[in-house]
């Protein structure tokens, strides 16, 4: 029988070792590609995430000849059905290391009984839980952990294989309706599939990357490469990009592969302590008071929906509800002003993260927002409280990132616009009034927190 390649978080043909074991396990009979339509992460995307995702599975069906099986449900019922169906020899996949991922196979696993579930490669550049101490510990503290990723040294990318023999199954998919966006946002959003991966990187590599190091951290400048979606799901491997870059060498390839790193630096974290996902990496700061109750809800209400006042912070959060993104740096701060202006639990904010963003990962997602929070690896100190204006009138110095995403300000000229509470005329017509005090805010987090630590 055919062998089964169940595509998760890697739908791509390139560089794709699970490709390659199934072609060689397949023989005549041929691969079968599958992806599972899991109603559990499907019900949990907003409408960018599920645009993306069915337009990559479009992509990857036209790349197998349409021979790709889409099926929804549980993966525990549906992959051993598939497999009984067809005969299969073996099902390959890439190794996930999520705490639902090693559930789920291990489940998926039993249920296919003699036939086996053959792993091959991961997401990462480096498989989480490769890179130990000398003492063969899992590394706490990112820049230790980067210089052993450097020592140990990224994989040279799997070839392409150039002929296939794509097995078919009888039924009709399932591949639903790509739900609708706003036209205007349609045009900013990634162009899906392994091509487009490809052609966005590119851009990046022979445009931005040179920059790189100098503009990461301005949102204005479009600086960034914006490959997230496309690693999140596996349109290419990040080894790839580590050895391109590495190709072209300077500041700007050293700062990106850095990035990179820590991509691979929190799903290793992920890998070895499966609980931080949800819970404090470090409970020093266990039992920090949080704010409920009524007014608490119409703040939380107002940084979901880009109306706390500061326009920076609804910027970001309009561009995540718009596109599905955020610059790193608005990451950043709209976390902090969850966090440490509106005193809420950190796991709230990344929850409403995973649901919108395009990229949307738990183990860099979650161990960003602890970060921020002061429970994570890399702790920043609980005392750095992120103040919304500067942080805007530095990174966004002429405005053009507030004007572009709140169309309220648009009128406001330069970097006035940080401040529009300031203007001659007051605040302009539609845009709403700060929702807290910051300054007060900020006194209220350091009180808290420095209660916890006693
Ligand atoms: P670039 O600057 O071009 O970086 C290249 C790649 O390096 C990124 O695509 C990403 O894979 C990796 N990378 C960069 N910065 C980080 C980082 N700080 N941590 C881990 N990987 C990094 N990234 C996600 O992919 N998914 C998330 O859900 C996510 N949530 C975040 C939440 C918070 C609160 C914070 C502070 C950061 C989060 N990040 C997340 C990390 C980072 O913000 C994004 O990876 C980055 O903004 C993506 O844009 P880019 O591809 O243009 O990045």
């Amino acid at each position: 029988g055919p062998a089964v390649l169940w595509f998760r978080r890697d739908l791509r043909l390139g560089d794709n070792p699970a490709l390659l074991a199934a072609r060689e396990r397949g023989g005549d009979d041929g691969v079968l590609p599958l992806f599972v339509l899991d109603p559990r992460v499907w019900d949990a995307a907003g409408a960018p995430r599920r645009h993306f995702l069915v337009g990559c599975l479009e992509a990857l069906r036209d790349a197998t000849d349409g021979a790709l099986v889409v099926r929804r449900g549980d993966p525990v019922d549906v992959v051993p059905r598939l497999a009984r169906e067809v005969g299969a020899a073996s099902v390959h996949v890439a190794r996930d290391t999520g705490p639902y991922g090693r559930r789920r196979d291990a489940a998926v696993r039993e249920e296919l009984g003699e036939v086996p579930l053959v792993e091959d490669g991961t997401p990462y550049a480096v498989g989480p839980g490769r890179v130990l101490k000398d003492d063969g510990s899992p590394f706490q503290v990112f820049t230790p952990f980067s210089r052993a990723w450097q020592a140990h040294g990224v994989p040279e990318p799997a070839l392409t294989p150039r002929s296939l023999t794509w097995a078919r199954a009888d039924g009709a998919d399932d591949l639903p309706d790509a739900p609708d966006v706003a036209p205007e946002d349609a045009g900013e959003l990634p162009v899906p599939g392994e091509a487009g991966a490809r052609a966005a990187w590119k851009a990046f590599r022979d445009e931005r990357l040179e920059r790189y190091a100098d503009e990461r951290d301005r949102p204005d400048l479009d600086s960034t490469s914006r490959m997230s979606p496309y690693l999140h799901l596996g349109l290419v491997h990040p080894r790839t990009l580590v050895h391109d870059a590495r190709a072209r060498g300077g500041e700007g390839a050293d700062a990106y592969v850095r990035e990179l790193c820590f991509r691979d630096f929190y799903a290793d974290v992920l890998w070895h302590r499966p609980d931080s996902a949800w819970d404090l990496y470090k409970d020093d700061l266990a039992g920090m008071e949080h704010d409920d109750g009524a007014q608490a809800r119409r703040r939380v209400q107002a940084w979901e929906e880009g109306r706390t006042g500061f326009p920076v912070v609804d910027a970001a959060m309009r561009q995540l509800l718009s596109q599905g993104w955020m610059h790193n740096r608005m990451r950043m701060l709209v976390a902090s002003f969850y966090v440490k202006d509106l005193h809420q639990p950190w796991q709230g904010g990344a929850r409403f993260f995973l649901r919108h963003l395009v990229d949307g990962d738990l183990s860099s997602n979650n161990h960003g927002w602890q970060w921020v929070a002061g429970t994570g690896t890399d702790a920043s100190p609980y005392f750095r409280v992120f103040n919304p204006v500067t942080q805007g009138k530095k990174f966004d110095p002429d405005g053009d990132y507030v004007r572009r995403w709140v169309p309220e300000l648009r009128e406001v000229a330069g970097g006035r616009v940080h401040e529009p509470w300031d203007l001659p005329g007051g605040l302009p017509d539609g845009y709403p009034a700060r929702v807290v005090d910051h300054a007060d805010e900020r006194k209220v987090a350091l009180a808290r927190y420095e209660a916890v630590r006693g």
